[in-house]
């Protein structure tokens, strides 16, 4: 077998470092949303890092909100919208290896873009690297519907004309998230790689759909082992 025909890759946190600045600023701006005080906010941040790593599967908001569903909202939403504009350029920058991985990929795979979060902010952020070139096709999906919208992605991907030759196994999802990048794509049969990055590291594989096929710490990681093995798939 040849390398995997198909690469889909995740955005934030996997191709483009995120958890540096971008989720500082817009976690701060969701506390401000949801009408925090000026001096709480340093604690309700510390108490969000807190949550995602003891309860990573928590509906963080909701539980800063203790429970306000319309307060979460207000929330989750400013944190998705986040205007990238405000930060410094150099606040946005790709994660490790992620420019070497998307040239090495595009010069043997097809690959596609499944992003979670608000529209325009995604769009904003995929014109920003300008990476948008190096994909087949790019899908932004609500973040609300978790691994149901990526899976509806996932399954787009499958049935484009460009699939139409390749197996189920000939296609890699690569994320941050083993519930939403990893699990709806081994439900397709296809293969997994998990960049354990970022503040869903602690989120970690709680069924054989999460397990993943490669498990790195980054990018570059996962060039180095595609690389490696480029050999074994030709022969
Ligand atoms: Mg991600």
């Amino acid at each position: 077998m040849s390398f995997f025909r198909h690469v889909i890759f995740d955005l934030d946190d996997t191709l483009l470092d995120t958890s540096g600045s971008l989720i500082p600023a817009a976690a701060r701006r969701a506390m401000e949303a949801m009408g925090a005080p000026a001096d709480k906010i340093n604690t309700l941040l510390s108490q969000r890092t807190e949550i995602l790593r003891t309860n990573p599967r928590a509906n963080v908001w909701l539980d800063l909100a203790k429970g306000d569903t319309e307060m979460a909202e207000r929330g989750r939403r400013a944190f998705l919208t986040f205007p990238i504009e405000k930060l410094p350029p150099e606040a946005l920058r790709f994660a490790p290896g992620a420019e070497e991985i998307l040239q090495w990929t595009r010069e043997r795979s097809k690959l596609h873009l499944v992003t979670s979060g608000d529209r325009s902010t995604q769009l904003a952020k995929i014109a920003f690297l300008k990476i948008e070139s190096y994909f087949e096709s790019i899908h932004v999906v609500e973040s609300a519907h978790g691994a149901r919208a990526k899976s509806e992605a996932f399954t787009q991907i499958g049935e484009l004309p460009a699939s139409s030759e390749a197996a189920a196994s000939e296609f890699v999802s690569v994320g941050n998230r083993v519930d939403t990048d990893l699990a709806p794509a081994k439900m397709l049969g296809w293969k997994t790689a998990w960049i354990r990055y970022g503040e869903h590291a602690s989120l970690t594989p709680q069924n054989s759909l999460e397990i993943p096929d490669f498990e790195v710490a980054s990018l570059s990681d996962l060039l180095s082992i595609w690389r490696q093995r480029e050999h074994s798939w030709k022969v």
